[in-house]
């Protein structure tokens, strides 16, 4: 009884285990029939849209196919850009950077090819190609399924992924789509597109597309410019340990780069030297010969490699050019250049004055380096740099970031060099002055040594003792004058009577600078900012500058319009800033009016105007020169252009005893102004409209002048901010008047401009 019981509870027990198997292997089939189905439906509707697609892939095929051999037949000559002639053969085209006029400044070619024929390809090229990616190459139909099962097993016994088992013919696939995101959907468009191209072509044709359309990485495509670039010779001359090395990129060009990863690079080629002793290409016993010969040869180095990607990139403004492609790489990003033939970049730059200035610059840099007591192997270390703006809508017309841009030296000077601005920021101190009218630029400081306490700073900048320029005093100026003679001393009480602060304001918003920015820039108890002890760009101090000559409003300076991808969509574009007011209207006249003073006979670059056929332009500058003589600047200002030029020694070397900004800078920004007469139609500063308030005044005392005494020395067209001109008479005796007069005059001859 029991044992039937158990008998039967068992019997139950395998039936209802049975029902669960079965039920078990209901569930997986239908599943799998589901899947199946999914999946079926899924490869049915790629080849469906492939037969849609086809067409235009087998095309591109076809075109590719038809330039190379045309390409290949002859040599044809790359149109000159700029630059020396090269004979490029080129079938992409370049994507075009174009100045505000229109004119082409330049060609962003990373793809430039050199296509060459089967014949002129290493055969230790294809060899190694042959071992490693493909050596059933003439035997199969464009899949080669053995290959694949032996790839599928090899990547289950390693665990990962590490081959494809696909032929040199659907590689070239690949490289045929436009899209290159991995799914499956590509791979079986790759299936189906090798099938299609072995249809076509002959595999001689397709092993001519493959060597001049595949990758080796750094911008290099086609065999031939990846002979150039990793050994800087012709892929016919390529030796085998060479070809090997070639051929290791293919998989993973930057994974295995000699110039990005030397270790793995070294894996690689030897690994690629063993499959062809294994395919029978090389002897065994070889292989550590030719691997060890081909390292003692050969050394990468990123340098080299630029040097050599010249080949692939010519242009007429190689500044402007590189800092386009900077400004691409960070909004954009470094694919912009693989995947937009034919795009168009409009910029603001001037082709014609950015040449033109470039050499104005050159043969300045010339007699500065000359003249300089530097030992000539420093020569190429004494730099400069110059920006010149459209005030009033942020353009930037010119930008040379130095004197020659080559492969070790791409520093953009004008953003990257941020140097001591010297006398060129005391402008910024009097329109701060003016603006809160606390001076007019009639006020009247003597002009001598001085040591001003400093309340509240630390030790160091306790006791700030201030001299002129090569000890020179005048005696007795008013601001006028002290911006004109650039006297350090006046600015140094004009700093003590009206603070900094309202000067650091001015200068951190037109700069659009943080409070965090300002605080370490310009530390508030530190005077001596008034005498420019702070650090800046050219293009910072351009901007400050274009804020004076657009009568007290910045503007945002920018240089590219907009990006116009090869379909004729704009995908990116400057938009317009809205100008923001940082002083007023007047403020902002009157120190232009003070700054013209500089350009007139006397002043710091007093000599300029005359010098260089400039005497009918309004214009308006400032020099600056730091301690030492170590950075010289200029800066010219006209409402319709403002240039900045800087010059000094790359390491902060001082590189001469005499030469300052007036004597070494000022005339390079001379030059330019008058090359640019020609097209531009300069402007003028001018007070109409605005609520100046125009009253003689005596420029010995800065006050009204009184009958009799002061009449030599009456400006008369004296022009203050509303409420700020004088009320009091005159007090000077005449004996002071003559003496204040003779002093100024002593210094007269011995100008120098800094
Ligand atoms: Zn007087």
């Amino acid at each position: 009884m029991f044992k039937i019981k158990k008998k039967i509870q068992e019997e139950l027990k395998s039936i209802k285990e049975k029902k669960g198997f079965k039920k078990f292997l209901i569930s997986f089939f239908i599943t799998s029939i589901i899947i199946f189905i999914i999946l079926f439906l899924y490869i049915l509707y790629v080849i469906i849209e492939w037969n849609f697609e086809k067409k235009e892939i087998i095309k591109q095929a076809e075109i590719f196919f038809n330039t190379i051999e045309k390409e290949t037949e002859e040599d044809f000559l790359y149109k000159n850009v700029g630059g020396k002639e090269h004979s490029l053969k080129n079938v992409k085209i370049p994507i075009t950077v174009y100045d505000y006029k229109g004119r082409v400044i330049g060609e962003f070619t990373t793809e430039k090819r050199n296509y060459i024929e089967l014949k002129n390809v290493s055969k230790n090229f294809l060899f190694a190609l042959f071992s490693t990616e493909d050596d059933e190459f003439f035997f199969h139909d464009g899949i080669n399924y053995k290959a694949i099962i032996r790839a599928f097993f090899k990547n289950i016994i390693r665990l990962r992924i590490a081959e494809g088992g696909s032929t040199i013919t659907q590689q070239l696939s690949k490289i045929l789509f436009t899209t290159r995101e991995r799914s499956i959907k590509r791979k079986i468009y790759e299936f189906l597109c090798a099938k299609e191209i072995e249809k076509r072509f002959s595999k001689k044709d397709i092993l001519l597309m493959y060597v001049n359309l595949i990758f080796f990485g750094h911008g290099a495509y086609g065999v031939e410019n990846a002979s150039l670039l990793y050994f800087n010779k012709k892929s016919k001359e390529l030796d085998i340990g060479e070809s090997a090395l070639l051929v290791s990129l293919i998989s993973n060009p930057y994974k295995y780069s000699p110039f990005v990863n030397l270790t793995s690079s070294k894996a690689k080629h030897y690994a690629v030297l063993k499959r062809m002793a294994e395919v029978g290409y090389i002897k065994e016993k070889d292989v550590n010969k030719i691997y060890k010969d081909f390292w003692d040869k050969h050394f990468f180095n990123q340098k080299d490699m630029y040097k050599r990607k010249n080949i692939v990139k010519t242009n007429y403004c190689p500044y402007a050019m590189e800092e386009v492609r900077r400004f691409i790489v960070d909004k954009i990003g470094e694919e912009f250049f693989v995947n937009n033939d034919g795009a168009k970049i409009y910029t603001t730059f001037d082709k014609d004055l950015q040449v033109y200035t470039l050499d104005t610059l050159k043969s300045n840099l010339k007699w500065i380096r000359n003249e300089s007591f530097l030992s000539p192997k420093n020569y190429n270390s004494i730099q400069g740099a110059v920006i010149m703006t459209v005030p009033y809508t942020g353009e930037i017309r010119v930008m040379i970031g130095g004197d020659g841009f080559t492969q070790d030296n791409q520093l953009n000077r004008v953003f990257q060099a941020k140097r001591h601005v010297g006398s060129a920021l005391k402008p910024f101190l009097y329109i701060s002055g003016i603006e809160n009218k606390v001076i007019t630029p009639y006020d009247v400081f003597e002009d001598k040594e001085v040591t001003i306490e400093i309340e509240g700073a630390p030790k160091k900048y306790r006791y700030w003792n201030v001299k002129n320029y090569r000890d020179k005093y005048r005696g007795y100026l008013n601001i006028t004058e002290a911006i004109k003679y650039s006297s350090n001393v006046i600015a140094a009480q004009v700093a003590y009577k009206t603070g900094v602060e309202g000067m650091i304001n001015i200068i951190s918003e037109t700069l659009g600078w943080s409070s965090t920015e300002t605080n370490t820039r310009m530390p508030e108890y530190q005077l001596s900012l008034a005498l420019g002890a702070v650090d800046m760009s050219p293009f910072e101090l351009n901007k400050l500058y274009t804020m004076i000559a657009n009568m007290g409003e910045i503007v945002e300076p920018f240089y590219i319009y907009k990006i116009v991808d090869p379909k004729g969509k704009v995908i990116y574009e400057t938009q317009k800033s809205i100008p923001k007011r940082i002083v007023s209207k007047e403020a902002a006249f009157l120190v232009a009016k003070m700054m013209r003073e500089v350009l007139r006979p006397g002043g710091t670059a007093g000599w300029i105007p005359s010098n260089y056929g400039l005497v009918n332009v309004d214009l308006a500058g400032k020099t600056g020169t730091s301690q030492d003589n170590k950075d010289i600047w200029f800066n010219m200002i006209n409402p319709e252009l403002v240039g900045t030029v800087w010059i000094g020694e790359d390491t902060n070397k001082r590189f001469s005893k005499t030469i300052t900004g007036g004597v070494g800078a000022a005339p390079v920004l001379a030059a330019v102004f008058k090359k640019a007469l020609e097209t531009y139609i300069m402007g003028s500063f001018t007070y109409d409209g605005l609520s100046l308030v125009k009253q003689p005044v005596c420029i010995l005392s800065g006050k009204v002048p009184a009958k009799g005494k002061c009449d030599e020395y009456v400006d008369y067209n004296a022009l203050f901010i509303e409420g700020t001109e004088p009320g009091d008479y005159c007090s000077l005796s005449e004996e002071e008047h003559k003496k204040r007069a003779v002093m100024r005059s002593l210094q007269a001859e011995k100008e120098e401009g800094f």
